[in-house]
């Protein structure tokens, strides 16, 4: 939405999973059925992410957050500064 708005600042989503973000009715429902392959519960595979410029960063739990500074800190000790609009 961020970008259907022409916001044209950073844009990162921090995930504490290793999986891009997935829909959890269908993990129960068809996926551990084996009906659906786990690429086919993602929101949006990797290619829709990158075109709209998103970084994922996967795999790390977010402890802080500063919104005035823009800034935020992983559990690793990573400090994410994000861009504005
Ligand atoms: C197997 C399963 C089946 C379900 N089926 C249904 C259904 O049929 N119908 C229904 O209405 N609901 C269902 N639900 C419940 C529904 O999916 C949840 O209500 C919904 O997922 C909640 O969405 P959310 O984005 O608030 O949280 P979540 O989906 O829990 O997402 C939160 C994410 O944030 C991450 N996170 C949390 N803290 C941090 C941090 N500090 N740093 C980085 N990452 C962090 C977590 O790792 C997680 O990936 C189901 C849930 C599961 C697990």
């Amino acid at each position: 939405m961020l970008r259907t708005q022409k916001f044209e600042g950073s844009i990162a989503i921090v995930g504490e999973e290793p999986e891009l973000p997935y829909e959890r009715p269908p993990l129960s429902k068809k996926y551990f059925a084996g009906e659906k392959e786990f690429e086919r519960i993602q929101l949006r595979p990797a290619k829709y992410w990158d075109e709209r410029e998103v970084t994922m960063l996967l795999g790390e739990r977010v402890v802080s957050v500063d919104p005035v500074g823009h800034i935020v800190t992983t559990d690793d000790g990573k400090a994410i500064l994000l861009r504005p609009g």
